[in-house]
């Protein structure tokens, strides 16, 4: 059998048996990262040598535990990958950007540093849109990662690599980032699940910083359970990030659902305003096949609206780009990565940020100055604020009648690479259904509901209450007992 077919919690159960080693698993991994790389280019870094050296000391502790009656921990001696804009000690950290070429950092992201006092074993660092700005990859100075599923489309993004990594098997989980969807859209064009938490729900220390009011650290993986089992270990407060909540995650147990209806009394909110004119025909159906699942699995559906919806999109872009811009104020060749040579002071800054930042953040940075400067304000940050307030109490309006929303990841599958190429509003367009959840603060989880007539998957969304992405991950979980989309699987041919 081969190792890399096995999900987290299998993976974990064949070594909590002895019947494999993280050794073997963590080599199984490398090997076939070696071989559909070329491919793929879905990591940045591959840390094979610190891999397998963390899994022999995975293996001792295996070992221990196997002689004592300790509960062992299901991330123990799992390889995972983490997407690059979270540091972790040692390994080279990019962000996808030409000004952090070499950059490596002295400490771990907190995310990260949980999962890997669990036992879990950092494999690589994956591929991202420069600073994590885009929704396909390309954006990423080091060129873009192919979708696994058609090798001339777009793995979505930011977190491209991460969800392309978990697709073709290349490892059974990985680490993303969600600002205004980067979780969720890949997840949805990779065919994986992705859980963009609530924010605040685990801390962003040692995040690379893009949107801070709405960067939120989430896992992706191939179900919800796998997805479940990295979102506990990582969540919770963290005294190096004052904005993460004091909010103990609730025990997620994902037991095999034995009812016939375990989604009874659960109200599902289907919001017209994200079934728009224009989206791709098979996503629509996709969902709406679904949604018929989950009330076959006793659900209530009702119709619910959100009727700002429509603003999502340029309140987004005004407050991401804003935030963004006052962030990476700090690349400027002094203090981090490269320098650019210079006569005065001013010159080393010009140079190194003109050279070295590629034209997105570029853009970024220059609408996010507009938007806060002098005279501007007002106009447009701050009408964007007020604007956000109202987007967040259409979903609490909405949440006081059901428990959760279901809706569109995106409004296409996968699209070719090179698609929107110089054209920024046509990319923007990909997260219409994505921003929301990060204006709100909501948890969403996208998980894969089908495939479009080509062979690209189709995603779903599901959005809840702040702190209930318990309940998300049992609704995914329920659906995906009774389906096996999240079980299919690209590339098998080259395994
Ligand atoms: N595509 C969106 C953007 O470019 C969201 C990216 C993200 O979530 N990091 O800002």
């Amino acid at each position: 059998m081969d190792l890399t077919d096995l999900t987290l919690l299998q993976a974990s159960a064949a070594l909590a048996k002895g019947g494999t080693s993280s050794v073997d698993l963590t080599r199984a991994c490398l090997k076939r990262i070696e071989q559909l790389e070329p491919t793929l280019h879905a990591f940045l870094y591959v840390a094979g040598e610190k891999a397998l050296a963390a899994a022999e000391e995975a293996d001792r502790q295996l070992e221990r535990i196997s002689r004592s009656t300790s509960q062992e921990s299901p991330l123990l001696g799992i390889p995972v990958a983490v997407k690059d804009v979270l540091v972790v000690a040692d390994l080279p950290c990019t962000a996808g950007s030409k000004i952090l070429e070499g950059f490596v950092p002295p400490f771990t992201a907190t995310a990260v540093q949980r999962l890997q006092a669990a036992g879990a074993i950092v494999i690589g660092k994956t591929n991202t849109d420069e600073f994590a700005m885009g929704s396909s990859t390309e954006n990423s100075a080091y060129g873009v990662t192919r979708n696994p599923w058609a090798p001339g489309r777009v793995p979505g993004g930011s977190s491209g690599g991460s969800a392309a990594a978990v697709a073709a098997h290349l490892v059974p989980a990985a680490l993303g980032t969600d600002t205004g969807g980067s979780v969720r859209q890949p997840a949805a064009f990779c065919g994986v699940t992705g859980l963009k938490p609530t924010y605040g729900r685990v801390s962003r220390y040692g995040l690379i910083a893009y949107g801070s009011s709405l960067d939120c650290v989430g896992p992706l993986a191939r179900s919800a359970a796998d997805a479940a089992v990295l979102f506990a270990v990582m969540s919770g407060r963290d005294p190096l990030d004052a904005t993460s909540a004091d909010m103990t995650v609730p025990g997620i147990d994902l037991a095999e659902v034995r009812q016939a209806s375990p989604l009874q009394g659960l109200m599902i909110g289907i919001p017209d305003e994200y079934f728009v004119a224009g989206m791709q025909a098979e996503v629509e159906a996709g969902v709406r096949d679904a949604i018929a699942v989950l009330e076959r699995l006793g659900a209530t559906v009702v119709p619910v609206s959100l009727p700002h919806t429509e603003y999502a999109l340029p309140v987004y872009y005004i407050i991401a780009p804003a935030e963004a811009s006052a962030n990476l104020a700090r690349y400027d060749g002094v203090r981090y990565g490269p320098r650019e040579a210079g006569e005065a002071m001013w010159d080393v800054f010009y140079r190194t940020r003109g050279r070295r930042f590629g034209p997105e953040v570029e853009r970024r940075i220059m609408l996010g100055t507009y938007a806060l400067s002098a005279g501007y304000y007002d106009a447009y940050y701050g009408q964007a604020q007020k604007v956000r307030t109202l987007i967040r109490r259409d979903f609490e309006a909405a949440f006081t009648q059901v428990d959760v929303i279901a809706a569109p990841v995106a409004p296409t599958t996968a699209f070719p690479i090179g698609a929107h190429a110089g054209d920024p509003l046509a990319m923007y367009l990909e997260d219409i259904f994505t921003l929301p959840a990060n204006l709100a603060g909501v948890p969403g989880l996208a998980f894969p509901v089908g495939f479009d007539g080509t062979g690209l998957p189709v995603g779903m969304q599901l959005m809840g209450r702040h702190f209930q992405e318990d309940l998300l991950l049992r609704v995914a979980h329920a659906y995906q007992q009774v389906t096996d989309w999240h079980r299919r699987r690209p590339m098998r041919e080259t395994a």
